[in-house]
């Protein structure tokens, strides 16, 4: 496999299928993007074209590199069509066992037999997902971060039996797209997760207990620990049904009470509290604007 144009099928357009749709199709792939809600396609689609309005602004790509882009780009609520000619698939569907060992066991049916199928999963067992399929060899994990466009790292997670081979292909393919890749092993949260999810449930836990308010805990630790987010303001940007889904991974992967979401979290999600993605988590976002204000809840 050439990594310079690859036919890729990204299988979720929510927060992350968004920008790794973008940018696979900025790097020269022909990118199927899909998703069993069309509306999610549709503001995938609108988040895409901002977001490469905005490097065409910073003269960081020209109005033809941007047109040339999203000629690349496809959208389908039919995943069958989407990965049968494809030579890689990238799962970013929502964070559920149940959910993505179905989506592997059909996209193992529909894609080509020498198509690497890679996940963008933050914590589930890539050794359990390739299980779904016929070919263990070829699964991987794809972490991209949260935005994609921006951030740098890839954590490129090995399964039990991911061969070498796949593991060299999506390393480079990485590269290709501007991308850092780490390689890691398959263990609950990996290596970013691991760290980062027990210390927003700290966070989340201080605000529970009283310790401090929402903006005194983000300033302690931008100021403190020069963090360029507040990890209130990063759960809200992550989402917090997404950080509830991983610190539940880690406290069944690991069985350590330690790793035990913090039950106002487990209440925020219930509550339809999602942070950015619903408009309102710790704090209060606006569509299309920065700015942000504690929500009234922890005011
Ligand atoms: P999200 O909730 O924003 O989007 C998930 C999308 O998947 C939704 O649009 C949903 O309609 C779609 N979907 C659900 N079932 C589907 C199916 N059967 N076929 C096609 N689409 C389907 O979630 P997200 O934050 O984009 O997370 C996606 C994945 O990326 C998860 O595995 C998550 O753990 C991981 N991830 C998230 C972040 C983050 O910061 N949010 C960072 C790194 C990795």
């Amino acid at each position: 496999m050439s990594v310079e144009s690859q036919r890729v099928a990204v299988i979720g357009a929510g927060t992350m299928g968004n920008g790794i749709a973008h940018v696979f199709a900025q790097s020269g792939h022909e990118v199927s993007l899909v998703d069993v809600n069309a509306a999610a396609l549709e503001r995938a689609l609108s988040t895409i074209d901002r977001n490469l309005d905005r490097l065409v602004a910073k003269e960081k790509i020209s109005a033809e590199d941007k047109a040339a882009t999203l000629a690349r780009l496809k959208t389908s609520t039919e995943m069958h069509g989407a990965v049968s000619d494809a030579n890689l698939v990238v799962e970013a569907a929502t964070e559920r066992l149940d959910l993505k060992l179905k989506i592997f066991e059909q996209i193992d049916a529909s894609a080509p037999a020498d198509a690497i199928l890679a996940t963008n999963t933050s914590s589930i067992s890539i050794t359990r997902i390739a299980a779904a399929t016929g070919r263990a060899d070829k699964v991987i994990g794809m972490h991209f971060m949260n935005p994609v466009p921006i951030m740098k790292l890839v954590e490129v997670i090995r399964g039990y039996d991911t061969s070498d081979s796949t593991t060299s292909k999506v390393v480079e393919l990485s590269r290709q797209l501007g991308k850092i890749p780490v390689e890691v092993n398959d263990y609950p949260g990996f290596v970013a997760n691991r760290i980062l999810m027990p210390m927003i449930n700290e966070a989340i836990c201080s605000l529970h207990e009283g310790v401090a308010g929402v903006a005194e805990i983000d300033e302690v630790m931008k100021l403190g620990m020069a963090h360029p987010m507040g990890p209130l303001h990063l759960a809200d940007f992550i989402g917090l049904d997404v950080c509830l889904s991983i610190l539940r991974v880690l406290h069944d992967g690991f069985g350590q009470p330690k790793y035990a979401p913090c039950p106002l979290l487990v209440n925020m999600v219930t509550a339809g509290k999602l942070g950015v993605k619903s408009g309102e988590g710790f704090y209060v976002h606006t569509k299309g604007s920065k700015d942000i204000t504690v929500a009234p809840a922890f005011s």
